[in-house]
C-alpha cells in the first residue's frame, strides 16, 4: 500500500477487512483499491498478475498472500469499452452516464470514482475504506453506523440489487450469520420472493459461494437462515425435500450434525473438504432414492447407482461439483456398505483404502443419526487403534454376516471345483 502510495496514488483498503477489523476480527484477505491502472499497478510489483477480463483486477503476491487490487472505476471510457464485457456494461452504464456529464473523465476526481466505487458494493458495512494517507475510515453510505448497530443492510434498492446480483441474497446470510448481524427489514424482505433468482446464476459460481457458505465456521446458523429465507432449496432442492420427510417419527439430523462438525473443524483449524460436504447434503435423496429403487426390486447394486447417477444429475443443475470432489464423494457413499462385510481379509483391506478417513467419518455421522449401526462404527473405532494380533482376534469374533460369508462360500467352491470334481463338493 505505502509502494502505491509512494507512487503518488490513492491506496486504500476496502470492503471485508476493513469490516472486520473495525470489528476487531482478523480479516480473511486484504482487498486494496487505487486509481493506479492494472498495468501500472504491475509495474510496480513485480510479482503482480493482471486477472480477469471482466474486473481487471492485479494479484499482488507476497510470499504465500496474495493481495487483490482494484482499480477504481476513474478510467477513460475508450479502455472501459474494450475491457467491460457486456454483462457489466449494463451495470456500468449509470457511472458512465454520470462521468458523461464531466467533460474530463481523464481527470475524474478520485473522491468522486470512490464514492462510484462505494454505492456499487453490497452492503453497507462492506463499503468502508481505510485511507493509509491519512489515517482515516471514509465512509459514503452509512456503513459505520451500520457496523456498530450490527445491522446488514444492502446499498441501494434492494429488490434491484439482488435483480443485479441474486448471489447478494446468499452474501445477506452469510455476513449475517458471520458477523452475528440483523438483516435489516428491507434488506430482507424482497429474499424469500426473489430466491428463485439463484436458478439464474451459474452452477460455477453457485459451487463456490456454497464453499462460502459452509465451509467458514459458520455453517450450522447460515444453513438454518438459508432455510428460513427460502435460499436453501435453490442450492440443494433434494436435500430440501428429504429434510421434509422423518426416518421412523424422528426428524432427519444428518445434516445439521455434519454442519456443526464442519464448523467444529474449521474453527480447530483441521481441513475440511467440499467431497465431506456434499456426501452429507446429498446423502439422504441417495438413500431414500436407493430404498425406493430396492422396494420396487431392483438389485442393491443397481439401486444405489442408478440413485447417485440421478440425484448427481439433478444437484450438478444447480450447484456444480467438480470432478476431484465428486469421485471421492461417491467413493464416501460407497464405502458405506463395505464397512459391514469385515470377515477374512476385508476389514484389513477397507483400512488400507486412500478414502477410508473421510468414509469412517461419514459412518460415525451416520451412527449419531441413528441410521447406522453404532456397534459397527465402535467396532471400526477400536478396529484402527487395535495392535494386529487384536485386529486378527477382532475379525475372527465377527459372526459371519450374509455378506462376508457369501463372498467366502464363492471362493470356497471356486478354489475347490479347481482341483475336485464338482460332483465331490455337493456330496
Ligand atoms: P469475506 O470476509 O468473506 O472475504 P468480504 O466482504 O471481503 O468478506 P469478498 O467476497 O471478499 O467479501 O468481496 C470483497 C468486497 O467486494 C466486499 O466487501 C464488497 O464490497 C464487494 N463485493 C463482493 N461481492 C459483491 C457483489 N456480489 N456485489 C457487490 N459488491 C460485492
Ligand atoms: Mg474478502
Amino acid at each position: 500500500m505505502h509502494r502505491l502510495k509512494d507512487a503518488g496514488h490513492a491506496s486504500l483498503l476496502v470492503g471485508g477487512c476493513v469490516r472486520d477489523l473495525m470489528l476487531g476480527r482478523e480479516p480473511k484477505d486484504f482487498d486494496v483499491v487505487t486509481d493506479a491502472r492494472p498495468e501500472e499497478i504491475r509495474k510496480l510489483f513485480h510479482s503482480a498478475r493482471v486477472i480477469g477480463r471482466r474486473f481487471r483486477l492485479v494479484h499482488v503476491r507476497f510470499g504465500r498472500d496474495i493481495i487483490e487490487v482494484a482499480t477504481f472505476r476513474a478510467i477513460p471510457r475508450d479502455v472501459a469499452d474494450e475491457v467491460i464485457s457486456r454483462e457489466e456494461e449494463e451495470e456500468e452504464d449509470d457511472a458512465l452516464d454520470d462521468a458523461d456529464a464531466s467533460t474530463e473523465i481523464e481527470n475524474q476526481n478520485i473522491f468522486g470514482s470512490q464514492a462510484e466505487d462505494a454505492v456499487r458494493r453490497d452492503f453497507t458495512v462492506n463499503a468502508l475504506y481505510y485511507d493509509i494517507r491519512n489515517f482515516s475510515v471514509l465512509d459514503y453510505v452509512g456503513g459505520v453506523a451500520d457496523l456498530q448497530a450490527g445491522i446488514l443492510r444492502v446499498i441501494g434498492e434492494p429488490q434491484a440489487r439482488y435483480r443485479e446480483d441474486p448471489v447478494r441474497m446468499l452474501r445477506a446470510v452469510r455476513f449475517a450469520a458471520k458477523l452475528g448481524f440483523k438483516i435489516e427489514d428491507k434488506t430482507a424482505a424482497p429474499i424469500p420472493e426473489l430466491a428463485s433468482l439463484l436458478t439464474t446464476v451459474s452452477p460455477a459460481r453457485m459451487f463456490e459461494e456454497v464453499l462460502k457458505l459452509f465451509h467458514s465456521g459458520y455453517a450450522l446458523q447460515t444453513f438454518e437462515l438459508l432455510r428460513h429465507y427460502g435460499l436453501f432449496q435453490f442450492l440443494f432442492p433434494l436435500t430440501e425435500k428429504s429434510l421434509a420427510s422423518e426416518e421412523q417419527g424422528f426428524p432427519i439430523t444428518l445434516v445439521p450434525r455434519a454442519l456443526a462438525n464442519t464448523d467444529k473443524r474449521v474453527n480447530e483449524d483441521k481441513p475440511v473438504t467440499p467431497a465431506f460436504l456434499f456426501a452429507a447434503m446429498l446423502w439422504e435423496p441417495v438413500r431414500q432414492e436407493t430404498a425406493a429403487l430396492l422396494a420396487r426390486g431392483t438389485n442393491s447394486y443397481d439401486a444405489f447407482h442408478r440413485a447417485t447417477e440421478h440425484v448427481l444429475r439433478q444437484q450438478l443443475q444447480h450447484v456444480s461439483i467438480p470432478k476431484r470432489f465428486s469421485v471421492p464423494m461417491r467413493e464416501i457413499w460407497s464405502l458405506q456398505s463395505r464397512f459391514e462385510r469385515r470377515a477374512g481379509q476385508q476389514a484389513f483391506r477397507l483400512l488400507e483404502n486412500k478414502r477410508f478417513r473421510a468414509a469412517y467419518d461419514f459412518l460415525l455421522l451416520r451412527a449419531d443419526t441413528g441410521e447406522a449401526d453404532k456397534m459397527l462404527a465402535q467396532w471400526w473405532t477400536d478396529f484402527q487403534v487395535a495392535d494386529e494380533n487384536q485386529r486378527q482376534a477382532m475379525v475372527a469374533q465377527i459372526a459371519p454376516s450374509a455378506g462376508g460369508n457369501e463372498k467366502k462360500r464363492r471362493r470356497r467352491r471356486r478354489r475347490r471345483s479347481a482341483s475336485k470334481p464338482a460332483t465331490t463338493e455337493r456330496a
